[in-house]
């Protein structure tokens, strides 16, 4: 069961920050098996954060100062507090990061697994500073990662879509991203996810802007359509948070018409089924100037963002992040 699981998740889940290369030193261990993550996190030195009913090891693989790693756990915890907000608790019991060092002052690369307990590697910096942990959004990413369940190759865009909507929506109603922020993000991504003439369903596609901003239309999509079917008495956070809750998160393997279906369930209705089973399987093609203009958000040309609260589904947007 274990070899399986370990199979399905060989690739684990991504954050596409830019990686930073590896340490030029003898010392620098290659943590690039999961494994070799686990053993690490089991038997390295760790120090735990207690945040929204979650416990979170972090273990430093590698030499940090002092001042850097109270830096490190300060960001720990801010990330951990932004999932906290969406989810109303930490998305999983245990969780454990394992924190990479690398050249450079960023935030690098991050993978998720969840096979062997909810766990993250992730690359950080030996001359990461506060501003580098305070714009960072790729911790909140891979913690989002741990709420859902594991789902099949073929799925992998509902992962990465998931992780790259919520995370901005995540940290706004943590107060750490403004709104405007987040529907900028939108406006500049989304469009890398649209479809080309060539493509069919999401199911099984590989192409990285489908993945991560096709995969995340699809649930801005499904937040739409679960305010509409719903009168705007459920939203996608309530479907979320039931779908985490009885998963347990990313520890448990599903279907993605499990999924759905527990989304559903909380919900009383089959929204995300119907949805589901339609950008799986056919191209589809989304009018984001129109959703855009519908949630009541413009951008006026010189780089802001406006909204319109008369617009039809401003009261969904302004609900999103409050
Ligand atoms: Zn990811």
């Amino acid at each position: 069961m274990r070899a399986a699981n370990r199979r399905a998740v060989l690739f684990g889940l991504c954050a596409t920050a830019v990686t930073a290369g590896t340490l030029g030193t003898s010392q620098a261990m290659d943590y690039s098996d999961p494994d070799t993550m686990y053993a690490a996190l089991r038997n390295r030195q760790r120090q735990t954060i207690t945040i929204g009913g979650g416990s979170i090891a972090v273990v430093f693989a590698d030499r940090f100062t002092e001042s850097a790693r109270l830096a490190i756990l300060r960001w720990v915890r801010r990330a951990a507090l932004a999932v906290t907000a969406y989810y109303g608790r930490f998305p999983v019991r245990n969780y454990a990061i394992l924190i990479v060092a690398e050249p450079g002052s960023r935030v690098g690369h991050a993978t998720t697994f969840g096979y062997d307990g909810a766990a993250t590697r992730i690359g950080v910096g030996l001359d990461a500073g506060s501003d580098a942990f305070d714009r960072d959004w790729v911790l909140v990413h891979e913690m989002v990662h741990t709420a859902m369940p594991d789902l099949p190759r073929r799925a992998l865009w509902l992962q990465e879509g998931n992780a790259t909507y919520v995370e901005p929506i995540a940290r706004a109603l943590a107060g750490q991203l403004p709104a405007a922020d987040v529907w900028r993000e939108a406006i500049d991504g989304l469009p890398r996810g649209l479809p080309q003439a060539t493509d069919a369903g999401m199911d099984g596609t590989n192409a990285w802007g489908r993945l991560y901003w096709g995969g995340a239309i699809f649930w801005l999509q499904a937040e739409i359509a679960i305010y509409r079917d719903s009168a705007g008495t459920r939203s996608l956070r309530d479907a979320l948070r039931h779908i985490n809750r009885a998963s347990g998160g990313n520890v448990a393997n599903w279907d993605p018409e499990l999924l759905m279906a527990t989304g559903d369930a909380a919900l009383g209705s089959d929204t995300l089924g119907r949805l589901y089973h339609r950008f799986a399987t056919s191209r589809m093609t989304v009018d984001l100037a129109s959703v855009f203009a519908d949630l009541g958000i413009a951008d006026d040309g010189e780089g802001h963002i406006m909204f319109d609260d008369r617009a039809a589904l401003a009261g969904l947007r302004r609900s999103i992040t409050l």
